[in-house]
């Protein structure tokens, strides 16, 4: 007989978690609170239009990149359609305070070439920088799939420095050290507070090589529930776990949903932010030292995000993701909102359709903002919040649209529909708190605090997902395969993915 496992939550974590112990030969059972599944990798529909709620930029999925082994490991990588970003522009930051933008192109060299080109004096800072960000990656073997061999205590000092730090330890021009910061949306870093390796892990992924999902997100989670029913398992929609009962022996007996159906099995792993877990376990399960740093961990900056449908053939598609800063000298700070300047910067970018032609059919605009600007909304619910709500989002969609008129002249004119959600939708989406796009922040002055380990006091009871270790494309699937590690007690399962790789490079 098979190992039951059940999992708590739908999301990239849970999917990720479930396709792997299911290949494995577990019996899963994934228990998914919203109508559709996936988390991040959830699609919504607007006025027939189809957006992504998070998954936009790739990394780590091209031929023997760590998230592409995994992939391939689950057969399930012909089944997802990428595309990649133009290999000479990936990404593009536009500062309006001197027109100038900067295209990006991918790969190391040429990252190192663009940028020493554009700051001449700063050639051989810019290499030296380069190089280290790709050394601090070499500190973390489950980046590569490797085992893992140190501890925190084995890193370099640089390691975890804060990454405006390590920035500013090899850029002496302040204009470039703020260009080199521009990837800080697709972490969430703070000033004196993210580790220099969140910083380089991010920058690395990206520039080897960025892609998006042709036909977006939701493809992934499609792929991954494929790999649960096949093995036997089942993926149940639209119902929330609303109790978890540990007993006297610190073992998770049940978990019950708000159908009042009760699932139970030989293993447990929630998949979502561990301050709602909080909410729903019995309360005798933890310490209180344990949920007083779960309460206290700081949590990442939310988004406010405007959804875009155009008109037909009248906005061109972008292939690569855009960035835009007001000024140098505060991408540190854009979270600091200000009404008369706020969005100070934003990333936005026209999501790809399947086989995507030369004119885009949407784009999604992500704009830092912090849960407070929501605060006062914080007892309703989606669809439910009044009219002074709906208001404030109108007036936030037009100063989103003011920015995207300076950068595109005449991008109104081309807009069919458009919508917004805030931090507010994020945390009820997403159960997530204060609307965290990606969890715990880490704090480089005090890492032990945001990070938990995928063991519990609970025998029987694992977490997963983006609080633990790092978020995203790269970092939710990797803790999966360490969640199964720390599930078989063993590190075999490193082996069978990059064998499995090695096989299908031999073939
Ligand atoms: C706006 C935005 C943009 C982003 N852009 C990118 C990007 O471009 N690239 C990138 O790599 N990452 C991006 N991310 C981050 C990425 O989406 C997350 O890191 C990732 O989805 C986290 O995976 P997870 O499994 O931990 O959580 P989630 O994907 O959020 O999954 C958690 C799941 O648990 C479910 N759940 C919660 N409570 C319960 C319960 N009680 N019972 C049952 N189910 C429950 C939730 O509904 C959800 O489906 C973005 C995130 C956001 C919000």
């Amino acid at each position: 007989m098979s190992e039951k496992v059940v999992i708590l939550g739908g999301g990239l974590g849970g999917l990720f978690t479930g396709a792997l112990l299911a290949r494995e030969g577990y019996t899963v059972t994934v228990i998914e609170k919203n109508r559709t599944l996936g988390g991040g990798l959830q699609m919504f529909s607007r006025h027939g239009t189809l957006f992504e709620t998070g998954m936009h930029m790739l990394g780590g999925l091209r031929p023997g990149d760590s998230i592409r082994k995994i992939c391939d490991y689950l057969g399930i990588t012909s089944q997802l359609d990428i595309m990649p970003t133009d290999h000479d522009c990936m990404d593009s930051i536009t500062y309006l305070s001197d027109g100038k933008t900067y295209r990006i192109p991918e790969g190391k060299d040429n990252f190192v070439d663009y940028f020493s080109k554009q700051f001449p004096h700063q050639a051989i800072n810019i290499k030296a920088y380069v190089d280290k960000l790709y050394a601090l990656t070499e500190e973390v073997d489950f980046f590569y799939l490797r085992h893992e061999t140190g501890s925190i205590f084995n890193h370099s000092e640089e390691f975890i420095w804060p990454a405006n730090k390590l920035i500013a330890h090899y850029i002496d021009d302040e204009r470039l050290q703020d260009v080199l910061a521009y990837m800080n949306p697709m972490y969430g870093g703070v000033e004196n507070r993210t580790p220099a390796f969140v910083h380089a892990l991010i920058n690395v992924l990206y520039i080897n090589g960025t892609d998006r999902f042709a036909g977006g997100s939701q493809q992934l989670a499609t792929a991954l529930v494929g790999v649960i029913t096949n093995h036997g398992g089942e993926v149940l929609t639209d119902e929330k776990v609303t109790q978890i009962e540990v007993d006297d022996n610190k073992l998770v007996k049940k978990v019950t949903t708000n159908k009042n159906r009760e699932f139970s099995g030989d293993i447990y792993v929630a998949a979502f932010h561990p301050c709602a877990l909080l909410d729903i376990i019995d309360p005798h399960a933890f310490n209180k030292a344990y949920k007083d740093r779960i309460m206290n961990a700081p949590n990442s900056y939310s988004t406010f995000s405007v959804f875009i449908s155009f008109k037909p053939e009248t906005f061109p598609y972008i292939n690569h993701t855009c960035y835009f800063q007001d000024d140098y000298g505060s991408v540190w700070s854009h979270g600091d909102y200000d009404a008369a300047t706020w969005p100070r910067g934003f990333m936005y970018m026209t999501s790809p359709e399947h086989n995507q032609g030369k004119w885009a059919t949407k784009m999604i605009v992500n704009s830092i903002m912090k849960f407070d600007q929501v605060e006062q909304w914080s007892n309703t619910t989606t669809g439910h919040r009044g009219d002074s709500y709906e208001q404030w989002k109108e007036k936030h969609i037009a100063m989103v649209l003011r920015r995207l008129e300076q950068l595109h002249p005449g991008i109104g004119a081309c807009i069919d529909h458009i919508t917004a959600s805030s931090p507010l939708t994020i945390r009820d989406y997403f159960n997530v708190k204060d609307g965290a796009i990606y969890g715990f922040s880490k704090d480089c002055n005090n890492l032990a605090l945001t990070q938990l380990s995928i063991f519990t006091k609970v025998k029987n009871f694992y977490l997963t997902g983006q609080c633990i270790n790092l978020h995203g494309i790269c970092g939710v699937p990797l803790t999966a395969v360490n969640t199964v590690e720390a599930i078989e007690r063993s590190h075999d399962i490193i082996d069978r993915i990059n064998n499995h790789y090695q096989m299908l490079t031999n073939s």
